[in-house]
């Protein structure tokens, strides 16, 4: 399969000019050992420097690519972060210019990282489909703790071979899976958004996201059985994912409340106590998912929302302070300051109620999604994130003010739902 992402840039019916970075995707068996014909192809030249990850320096099915130079980070352990990033920088050739990054989503990001710095251009190899960041233009930093996005660049090319992906490890699969499936809370989030503020929806990007999510859903099972056919639509879903940001110019037909409750177990705030998962990105935004369709199905049972509904309230600034602890504090605060929920009133919540509960149920309900991830071998409940089941009504509640953005996970707060 071959996505010219090019067809997707320019004037939309939206209104909107969607300014696209990536020219081509490429999802096929055995494409990776055409590469340098398609880089040929594509008009990409120049030295190359391949970052790897240990894992996939070591991978035998994993052709390396001809490069100048070539880093190799140590997969244990290894995030996107000041410490990636520098030693990155470090060793990099000033004369590179293009960079190649060969493994899965740390290695992706910590690369669009050090080739916006430099000013290059990267192209994307990815190793298994795990994550829907290999397009994003920014990088899913943690960066001194705090879990933020970056200002980075979006692969020019995508080269995603299908033997090396469909024979990556089932947990790393699954891990993509969930990050896929989180769309559908997203997408439900975007819409409510709104049905309450009016904030403009891209019929052409939602629709794009909708249709890659139903393919997955329906597909997702048979990678079980290593076919190649299911890898191609969950690993083309995790590539529209970032094509779709890149058209928006934000994350939001991408990640709704379920990121939130992800980013909020990474950040590790004072309010989680000691709690440290070794979880990947896509198994915690599954487990969101998890959380977040229970919790939105519940608030769907309310028919008549008119008697529940307080008026808003600025969120209270020691409730934010003890929960995030005096090093993640300041930034809460400043990423909270002009909370987007100050735009929605009780009259607006009661109108667009009927709108809401249609958009929810839309959304696969827990018990389905539980099953998908159960016959997947995927993560399904706090403890197997090692994140305390008991801590699961704070992830609720504190995990909106993760990034102020409109979800049905921040409304909750104008709501008194038993
Ligand atoms: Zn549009
Ligand atoms: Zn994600």
């Amino acid at each position: 399969m071959r996505i010219d992402s090019r067809q997707y840039g320019g004037r939309c019916i939206c209104g909107k000019e969607h300014q696209m970075s990536t020219r081509t995707c490429i999802i096929d068996s055995g494409v990776l050992r055409n590469l340098d014909e398609i880089l040929k192809d594509e008009g990409i030249q120049g030295k190359r420097c391949a970052v790897y990850g240990s894992n996939t320096w070591n991978n035998p099915l994993f052709p390396h690519p001809h490069a100048e130079q070539e880093i190799v980070l140590p997969s244990e352990g290894l995030h996107a972060d000041e410490h990636s990033t520098a030693e990155v920088l470090r060793q990099l050739s000033a004369d590179t210019e293009v960079l190649l990054a060969c493994g899965s989503g740390s290695i992706h990001d910590t690369v669009r990282y050090c080739a916006a710095q430099r000013g290059i251009p990267f192209v994307a190899l990815p190793t298994a489909a795990s994550v829907d960041g290999y397009c994003s233009s920014v990088a899913a930093m943690t960066w001194h703790g705090y879990k933020n996005t970056m200002n980075a660049v979006a692969p020019l090319l995508v080269v995603a071979d299908l033997d090396v992906i469909s024979r990556a490890p089932a947990y790393l699969t699954a891990s993509g899976v969930g990050d896929m499936l989180g769309k559908f809370i997203a997408l439900a989030d975007w819409r409510i958004a709104h049905e309450l503020t009016g904030e403009a929806v891209c019929p052409v990007i939602y629709d794009i996201m909708k249709d890659a999510v139903s393919r997955i859903w329906d597909s997702c099972l048979d990678t079980r059985s290593g076919d190649q056919k299911a890898f191609e639509s969950v690993m083309y879903g995790l590539l529209m994912s970032g094509l779709a940001m890149q058209m928006m110019g934000n994350s939001r037909p991408a990640s709704g409340a379920e990121h939130h409750i992800s980013h909020l177990i990474e950040m590790r705030p004072a309010g989680l106590g000691a709690v440290n998962s070794p979880a990947l990105h896509g198994e915690k935004v599954g487990v969101g998912t998890l959380i977040a369709s229970r919790v939105y199905h519940q608030m769907a049972e309310t028919e008549e929302i008119s008697g529940c509904v307080r008026p808003y309230q600025p969120l209270d600034d020691g409730w934010l302070r003890n929960f995030y602890g005096d090093t993640l504090y300041p930034t809460a605060v400043e990423e909270n300051l002009n909370d987007c929920l100050a735009a929605v009133t009780p009259e607006a919540i009661v109108k667009a109620w009927p709108a809401i509960r249609e958009i929810i149920a839309e959304i696969p309900t827990e018990a389905e999604i539980f099953e998908k991830f159960e016959k997947l071998g995927a993560k399904r409940c706090l403890s197997d994130l090692e994140v305390p089941e008991e801590l699961l009504p704070v992830l609720i509640a504190h995990s909106p003010t993760v990034r102020n953005r409109l979800t049905l996970m921040r409304v909750r707060r104008m709501l008194d739902l038993s």
